[in-house]
């Protein structure tokens, strides 16, 4: 950042399927809140996943890599296609979409994902949960461990006595445990100061460590409240009583399969920002949901879990927090009387927009 004139480097990832079309809602949002606070974005568009391999061959390059270095903090859309349909899942997996996203993550370091779920208050009738529970409010955040774990150990298939026999390792060190818990305390002290470890301990050698690693950090936070959940409880208590959580620590995938539970009962998928974060201030902003190749050129998408993402982006990496609230005032407002497709409602005074209109609304409204 240039401190006299507030200047940041912001490289773009546009993705695949809905990716171009909620990035570009993101940034129109993004260039109008630079206007209104005084800053000045620069963007270095970059390429991964499906778009990478039509033009280069590969989901990642070294120099998307070095690109992103460069920048403050990059937002993204959702990269991959169709498995069914898509050219790119006849490629062997190492080659494929994902295979990007994996890579781009570590090579970053981006070991926690966080997960924001939040019902606003003019949502409430798009929660598929009881109006009695949606009442008691739903507001917290999952910290997913995005490095390690099941995703990134080794996996193989081998016949063994005559059979396929396939393998994947889950595995965690103590050092990649404690820098995400780090994490998780410190924004338990910005919130409601209140963590819950969620794992498989009863069963897991690597949650054992989870809960030891944890309980370690702790001591330097005596004013959170840590307590443990075992994550098929953890599952069903998100819809029985979300309202009991602030922030959840868990490893990849718990974290993964949490999380697109935790952004349903929201509203919808495409309600949930996410930001990925490595030491220091560098951090990835993305949606939580995928590419949608469903509905990819028809203008459905709901580009809000990226324009909240990137007002993430102005509150972790680029430190422009008023800037970052102003997006977040300006969504709730649009949302009183828009709603993009995917959010149900029975209120007949709510107007049906697309992907383009909410976005304008909510540069609009800022
Ligand atoms: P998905 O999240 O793309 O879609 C699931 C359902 O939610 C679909 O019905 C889709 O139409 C809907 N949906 C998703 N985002 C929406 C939005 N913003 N507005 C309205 N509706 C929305 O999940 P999927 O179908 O399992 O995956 C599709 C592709 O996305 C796959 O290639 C997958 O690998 C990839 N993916 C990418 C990421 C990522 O880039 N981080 C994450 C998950 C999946």
């Amino acid at each position: 950042m240039n401190a006299q004139s507030r200047s940041y480097q912001v490289g773009v990832i546009y993705g695949d399927g809905i990716g171009p079309e909620i990035v570009r809602e993101a940034v129109k949002v993004l260039d109008r809140v630079a206007e209104r606070f005084g800053f000045h974005l620069e963007y270095t568009q970059l390429y991964l996943g499906g778009s990478s391999i039509d033009r280069f061959g590969v989901p990642l390059t070294q120099e998307t890599v070095e690109l992103a270095k460069k920048c403050d903090a990059v937002l993204m859309g959702s990269i991959g296609g169709d498995p069914a349909t898509s050219p790119w899942y006849k490629l062997e997996p190492s080659k494929r979409p994902e295979a990007g996203l994996l890579a781009i993550r570590k090579s970053l370091g981006l070991f926690a994902n966080l997960r924001f779920s939040r019902l606003f208050e003019d949502l409430k009738d798009s929660c598929p949960l009881k109006e009695s529970i949606a009442r008691e409010g739903i507001d917290f955040v999952i910290l997913r461990e995005l490095t390690g774990g099941l995703y990134f150990g080794e996996h193989k298939t081998e016949v063994v006595d005559g059979e396929d026999v396939a393998t994947d390792v889950l595995s965690y060190s103590d050092h990649e445990i404690r820098r995400i818990a780090v994490t998780a305390f410190e924004t338990a002290m910005l919130r409601k100061k209140r963590l819950t470890l969620v794992d498989k301990a009863n069963v897991l050698d690597s949650s054992r460590l989870w809960r030891k690693v944890t309980a370690d950090v702790a001591k330097d936070y005596p004013q959170v409240t840590l307590d443990y959940m075992f994550v098929d409880n953890a599952s069903m208590q998100l819809v029985r009583k979300p309202s009991q959580f602030d922030v959840i620590l868990t490893e990849n995938m718990f974290g993964d399969i949490l999380s697109d539970e935790a952004s349903m009962i929201t509203g919808s998928i495409g309600m949930q920002p996410s930001a990925s974060l490595a030491e220091g201030t560098f951090g990835l902003y993305e949606p939580s949901h995928g590419s949608a190749p469903d509905i990819a050129g028809t203008d459905k998408a709901n580009p809000l879990a990226t324009i909240l993402s990137a007002a993430m982006m102005l509150r972790y990496s680029l430190g422009e927090e008023e800037a970052a609230e102003a997006i977040e005032k300006a969504v709730e407002e649009v949302l009183r009387k828009y709603r993009t497709p995917d959010l149900v409602t029975q209120n007949a005074q709510i107007e049906q927009v697309g992907c383009t209109r909410m976005g304008d609304l909510v540069a609009a409204s800022l």
